[in-house]
């Protein structure tokens, strides 16, 4: 439970924080919140010579709204995310994705930017970061660079993040007004990891799916983007036939692991139920 020695870093540029990232090689890692890599330091799953705190990296907080798009710095944790009118207003499936991610003595630490770096497949965000078309801005010794949330992830704890590059901010597509949206996330108990979830954004046109993007979370290595389910619901006024196919299309590209919250086969069934569950809500959502 006592995590081994390390140097302790605080950088207060970008430029300082990536510089030191550089320097020190691969026994350093950004702090963020914490909340992933403490308990995995604790652990002595991660034990790394130095930590280049970001709390006071200038520039790493803040949401704005730049035309049809919101930038949300890395730096901003989980509950200011829940505390914005501009999220609540232009995208509210984040604000309500933030509520069910563990409990708030880890969402006043937890920052959006460990959440989607992290590349563990029981974070939240991520699916939902596919869903909604985002991409991230990073930076490192070559310079800043932009990659969509769709080519991040490479697999369990892999990401296309280089040494020494330190993600800046999400930048997440405002959807259209009147678009339907859920989040809907089985889990064993409160506080806890997603069993199962499912992310879905829609927009609806004279009683049918006009568009639709599926998300899922901890069914794979990494989060999913369900372009076939979304597929099977387009054109179509969401009746049993079209759900029961694009729940069909969602459990075949799912490979959960098998662990303490249930085998593979369960996950997946519930995966499926997860998916149906929030194209019913997300439309009945939708203007
Ligand atoms: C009890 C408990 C329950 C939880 N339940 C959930 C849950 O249900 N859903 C969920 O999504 N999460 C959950 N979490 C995780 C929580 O949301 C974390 O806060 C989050 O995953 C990581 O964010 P962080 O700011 O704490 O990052 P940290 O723990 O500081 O960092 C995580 C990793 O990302 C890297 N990193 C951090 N920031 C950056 C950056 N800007 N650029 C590059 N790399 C970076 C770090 O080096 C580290 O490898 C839970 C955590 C706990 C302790």
């Amino acid at each position: 439970m006592i995590p081994g020695a390390f140097s302790y870093h605080r950088p207060a540029t970008v430029a300082d924080a990536v510089k030191l990232l550089a320097d020190l090689g691969e026994d350093a890692r950004p702090l963020a919140g914490g909340h992933s890599l403490v308990p995995m330091m604790k652990l002595r799953l991660a034990t790394p010579a130095h930590l280049v705190d970001l709390h006071g990296v200038a520039g790493l907080n803040g949401i704005t709204r730049d035309g049809n798009k919101v930038a949300i710095g890395a730096m901003t944790t989980q509950h200011e995310l829940l505390a914005s009118d501009e999220i609540a207003k232009s995208l509210p499936i984040l604000h309500e994705t933030a509520l069910l991610i563990a409990d708030p003595q880890v969402r006043y630490r937890g920052t959006i930017g460990g959440n989607v770096a992290n590349g563990d497949p029981g974070n939240d965000m991520p699916a939902l970061m596919l869903t909604l078309g985002a991409s991230y801005q990073l930076h490192g010794p070559g310079g800043a660079r932009e990659v969509a949330a769709s080519e991040f992830y490479q697999g369990a704890y892999f990401t296309a993040l280089e040494p020494g590059e330190i993600l800046t901010s999400v930048s997440v597509p405002v959807p259209i007004a009147g678009h339907g949206y859920a989040y809907e996330k089985l889990k064993r108990k409160v506080g806890d990891y997603a069993t199962a979830a499912a992310a879905v954004v829609l927009t609806m046109a004279g009683g049918k799916v006009a568009t639709c993007a599926i998300g899922l979370t901890n069914l794979h290595e990494t989060p999913l983007l369900a372009a076939d389910a979304a597929k099977a619901v387009i054109g179509t006024s969401l009746d049993a036939a079209a759900l029961k196919k694009a729940a069909q299309a969602a459990e075949a590209i799912m490979s959960p692991a098998a662990d303490a919250r249930g085998p593979v086969e369960y996950r997946k069934h519930v995966g499926g139920i997860m998916v149906t569950r929030a194209l019913q809500r997300a439309a009945s959502r939708a203007k």
